[in-house]
């Protein structure tokens, strides 16, 4: 892929280049996504790929599955047939693309799962998708008694979704700088803090990322005072004091018309009024241990090793035992998809990934601290789709 990975970062080039992709641009992206999901098959001898709930059936098709009980199912053969196999009342949601897919609707009071099988034949060898229901898969094992052998179609598919094409690229470039300008707002004391509790800035957080132009928040993670230590904290009634460390994580779904959305991931933390005793310290290494991370990563290198960049820092300074989660995770259709930035990730993170970087330190009971920036790596360098501040910001 040629690509000017520059422009990833400027917010009007970026709006530019997104305008000039409309449905025949997306079809003829998801006809290669076809002929490279083919590919895969090919190399891991699966006859037939069954895509259900979950990302992987948007990304190839289009249409995302609702999470209910009723079967819907993309069938894919090694020939490049598809056909969407959907409940008769949920055909009309279906962007219809004949070029691509055949659209199946089944009845009411039919078996979906013999249609399925008659679109599989004699086929032994199948990919399901990871997140298709048990109780949908025990009803298609007991229907195709040929298949003899299933693997997860994220053994396909995460490979192909954790190289971003163009258009994913400037999708979570847009995700990424609409989230920005959110964090800016912080910084510019647009939202007081003191007084107000945990539940209230997350709101204010969720309803500006909506103003400037996401669709759908997918979370809003206000950690406050002892509560900053806490990396998952769900926002609660406590009432933000002066001398509080706050971390901010937030992120959500920018949609381009009506195509899937791509997901934004940030944190930024501030502190009320003045930093707490030994805060600034700990900030200073977080801050040194998130830029070595960020400016160092490369394509080449594997999961683990890029862990290990933040992860060095922190320890030689001696927080290590203060770092209590990876460094990173993919993002795409998904806020948490491959490939993982950690000590067990073995595989090179592969040219144009897209990942967070977000060491964090942490202090039980007491403070702790996250910076993160969602990154992509070229066929060699990175670069930080986030642009927005990460010094220690003093907010009232
Ligand atoms: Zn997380
Ligand atoms: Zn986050
Ligand atoms: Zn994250």
């Amino acid at each position: 892929m040629s690509f000017d990975f520059d422009s990833l970062v400027d917010e009007g080039a970026v709006k530019a280049a997104l305008a000039k992709y409309n449905d025949d641009a997306f079809l003829s992206i998801r006809q290669n996504r076809l002929e490279s999901v083919i590919a895969e098959m090919e190399k891991r001898a699966v006859d037939v790929l069954i895509l259900s709930l979950g990302a992987d059936l948007p990304w190839l098709c289009g249409y995302e599955a609702m999470p209910l009980e009723r079967l819907t199912a993309l069938v894919v053969t090694r020939d490049a047939q598809m056909t969407l196999v959907v409940p008769e009342l949920e055909a009309p949601r279906v962007r219809e693309m004949p070029e691509l897919f055949d659209l199946l609707p089944w009845k009411e009071g039919v078996n979906p799962f013999a249609i399925v099988s008659g679109l599989v034949g004699s086929a032994q060898s199948l990919a399901v998708s990871d997140r298709m229901w048990a109780s949908a898969l025990l009803s298609l094992q007991a229907e195709i008694p040929s298949a003899k052998s299933y693997v997860a179609s994220s053994e396909v598919i995460s490979p192909l979704r954790s190289q971003k094409d163009e258009v994913e690229l400037l999708l979570l470039a847009r995700a990424a700088h609409i989230t920005d300008h959110v964090a800016e707002s912080i910084f510019a004391g647009e939202i007081g803090f003191l007084g107000k509790s945990e539940k209230e800035i997350s709101d204010e957080i969720s309803r500006r990322l909506i103003a400037e132009g996401l669709s759908k928040v997918n979370f809003a993670i206000v950690g406050s005072g002892p509560n900053s230590a806490s990396p998952h904290h769900e926002p609660s009634s406590r009432k933000i004091e002066f001398g509080d460390s706050v971390v901010l994580d937030f992120g959500g779904l920018y949609n381009l018309g009506d195509e899937v959305g791509y997901c934004s991931d940030a944190t930024r933390t501030v502190v009320v009024g003045e930093a707490p005793t030994g805060f600034g310290e700990l900030y200073s290494v977080l801050e040194a241990a998130q830029e070595k991370a960020r400016t160092s990563v490369n394509s080449e290198m594997s999961g683990a090793q890029s862990d290990a960049l933040a992860r060095e820092v922190i320890a030689e300074a001696g927080f290590g035992e203060y770092f209590i989660h990876r460094t990173g995770h993919g993002i795409g259709i998904e806020e948490h998809e491959e490939p993982y930035l950690v000590v067990t990730n073995k595989e090179p993170l592969g040219p144009f990934a897209a990942f967070s970087i977000e060491p964090g330190i942490y202090i039980p009971s007491k403070y702790g601290a996250r910076i993160e920036d969602i990154c992509v790596v070229g066929e060699h360098r990175g670069a930080s789709l986030n642009r927005s501040d990460r010094s220690l910001h003093v907010v009232e």
